[in-house]
């Protein structure tokens, strides 16, 4: 098939605006699956991704289209992480496409989380057009959705398709517009296989899948092949395309979407965003935009039971080979015990794999505090990368730290606004402008650290403006902050994993906030317990927890001893849920508690 008839695109869209829907519509109506293989291929989505209404993995999809001109084209659907946290995986998968549908609810309109993809699209030029989806509904409203087409995203309102994916209203429609408007991709002729690694899974039969488009010269079975940012060397044994389920081809042209399979032993050899070149003809310059990723958030992952040790570093190393984004390093804890350091994206990707690590592999686990990572400058010059705030030099040696920060876009009905800028505020946040939307909305542009954000502020955003409100948001670099290491002592002795690196304005509301939710949730010990929150050493808030003594036997009179017996024996199960800090026993609950005083 020429190129000319090829078409690469993916879909924006806010969550719940119809993504899976119009792409399940778009493969029936090619008849890339029947009905049957819709129902298996919806029961293959990792039930956490569904659940959330979340893709994070970018299956690609080839269908057929025989369009109204008569011939037969080739469409590309690259599906995209629906996720901020996966900002870069987008930005690569749109990379690869030509064009995007923007898909908006016509009854809800232009939401926030449209906005940062629709700006990652605009960078790599695609040509996007827009699709007005659930025109079905009694409350949709089409020319206020053009309006807002227009006005807030510069999009052209007069290409944009009405549509109801529910329905398979204007199918036809989008897929005519796709290969009208859609360029088709270009052949650069220049001799040298250029691809690029938008993707990877591990598949534990065939190992590591690369899904791959193709921008210049072939990939076929047996070539030897590298990858330019590690300079690693394979030998291809499979390239074939997604039907959806992976079919095997004879090779894959310029244009083409596919996936490859080469002796690659983890996903973590396979950098998204790399280059596949041939080995004995090697490209002289990589595709543009690869960039090594980096875990933004961190957290130690800890086994609730010390035993647990050994199975924990067997399933985080097992997640790893799946997803190389996540990253782990042993660590020690005072307080927990033997752990591992964590890296994510952000904190969704940081809940995803708590959760696969309580529901895949039955694990137990207590994870801490979530930090981000703050570049430190010393007084000696000396430039250091902190993600654990237990490695935070000491104040006097620290000549400057610096934060991340990411811009924020909120999307806010109008009663709102004034409650919005105050949690903006709250969180050390500037709005740098606001723009109206529509009559009842507006969109607040914002500045914040992404420490501010972590912990509940999309909560915040959703009780304030009753569910309503919608955020997304980018990076945006660092910026220098007076922030200090604050300390949690119980008992006298610190205890590392309530540790903290707090803007030095929020220290002593943290702190009271911190020691109080302790005070709540540690238990009565024999001798009086005092709470601490400090700063090098200076306290700026304490607690105390009154003394008792507690006998569980006094009540049973000393007769029955089979009743005394099982009190005691609960009263030790009870203990293993503990952590013994010094003198003091913690129960587990307290540093889940303690995780969510934000
Ligand atoms: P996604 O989160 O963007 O993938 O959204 P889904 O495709 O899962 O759709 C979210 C909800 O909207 C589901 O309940 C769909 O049935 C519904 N939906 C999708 N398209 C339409 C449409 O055209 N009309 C109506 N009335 N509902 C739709």
């Amino acid at each position: 098939m020429p190129i000319s008839l090829t078409r690469n695109f993916s879909i924006i869209a806010h969550i719940d605006h119809g993504k899976t829907t119009l792409s399940d519509r778009l493969l029936e109506s090619t008849k890339t699956i029947s009905d049957r293989e819709k129902q298996d291929q919806l029961l293959d989505a990792m039930d956490l991704e569904r659940e959330r209404g979340i893709t994070i993995k970018a299956h690609p999809v080839t269908m057929n289209y025989k369009a109204k001109d008569g011939k037969t084209y080739k469409l590309n659907l690259l599906d995209t992480p629906g996720h901020v946290d996966f900002s870069y995986e987008v930005s690569r998968s749109l990379a690869a496409c030509e064009g995007a549908l923007l898909l908006v609810d016509a009854s809800q309109g232009v939401e926030a989380q449209t906005v940062a993809n629709l700006n990652l699209a605009m960078q790599q030029n695609l040509h996007v057009i827009p699709v007005i989806n659930k025109i079905d509904l009694p409350s949709a409203d089409l020319d206020k959705c053009k309006r807002q087409l227009e006005d807030i995203l510069q999009l052209p309102a007069d290409e944009a398709v009405p549509a109801s994916a529910k329905m398979g209203i204007g199918i036809t429609d989008i897929l005519e517009a796709i290969i009208r408007l859609v360029p088709p991709p270009k052949d650069p002729h220049d001799g040298y296989l250029r691809a690029s690694v938008f993707d990877s899974v591990f598949d534990p039969y065939r190992g590591v899948v690369s899904y791959v488009r193709v921008m210049g010269g072939t990939i076929a079975r047996g070539l030897k092949i590298r990858m330019m940012s590690t300079g690693l060397d394979y030998e291809v044994k499979e390239v074939g395309v997604f039907k959806p389920k992976m079919v095997a081809t004879e090779k894959l042209h310029p244009g083409d979407v596919g996936y490859l399979i080469a002796n690659v032993k983890s996903t973590a050899d396979v950098k998204i965003g790399d280059t596949v070149t041939e080995m004995r003809h090697p490209a002289p310059t990589p595709l543009p935009g690869f960039k090594e990723i980096h875990p933004l958030v961190f957290s130690g992952i800890y086994p609730v039971s010390s035993e647990d040790f050994e199975a924990l570093k067997m399933a985080v190393g097992k997640l790893q080979i799946n997803d190389a984004a996540f990253t782990f390093m042993a660590e020690s804890s005072a307080a927990l015990g033997f752990g591992f350091r964590c890296g994510f994206l952000g904190l969704l990707h940081m809940e995803i794999v708590q959760e696969r690590l309580r529901r895949e592999f039955n694990m137990d686990v207590i994870s801490t505090y979530p930090s981000v990572i703050y570049e430190v400058t010393k007084t000696d010059g000396e430039e250091m990368l902190v993600d654990n705030p237990c490695f935070l030099p000491p104040t006097q040696m620290i000549a400057e730290i610096r934060e991340p920060m990411v811009k924020i876009f909120l999307m806010v009905p109008n009663e709102y606004i004034g409650d919005m800028m105050q949690l903006v505020m709250d969180k050390r946040g500037s709005v740098d402008h606001t723009e109206t939307l529509d009559d009842n909305r507006v969109m607040l542009h914002c500045v914040l650290p992404l420490n501010e954000i972590l912990v509940d502020f999309n909560d915040k955003l959703k009780s304030i403006t009753r569910g309503y409100g919608s955020m997304d948001y980018e990076h945006a670099g660092y910026q220098a902050s007076d922030l200090v290491k604050m300390d949690m002592l119980i008992a006298g002795e610190p205890v590392d994993a309530f540790a903290c690196i707090v803007h030095r304005s929020k220290a002593e509301s943290r702190g009271r906030a911190l020691a109080g939710k302790l005070k709540e949730v540690i238990p009565q010990q024999l001798f009086v317990v005092a709470i601490q929150a400090a700063i090098g050493g200076k306290v700026i808030a304490r607690e105390s927890i009154s003394a008792l003594r507690k006998d569980v036997t006094a009540k049973c009179y000393g007769g029955d001893i089979t009743r005394k017996r099982k009190l005691l024996e609960k009263q030790k199960e009870g203990k293993k849920r503990m952590k013994a800090v010094g003198r003091v026993n913690i129960p587990q609950e307290a540093f889940i508690e303690v995780l969510k005083t934000g």
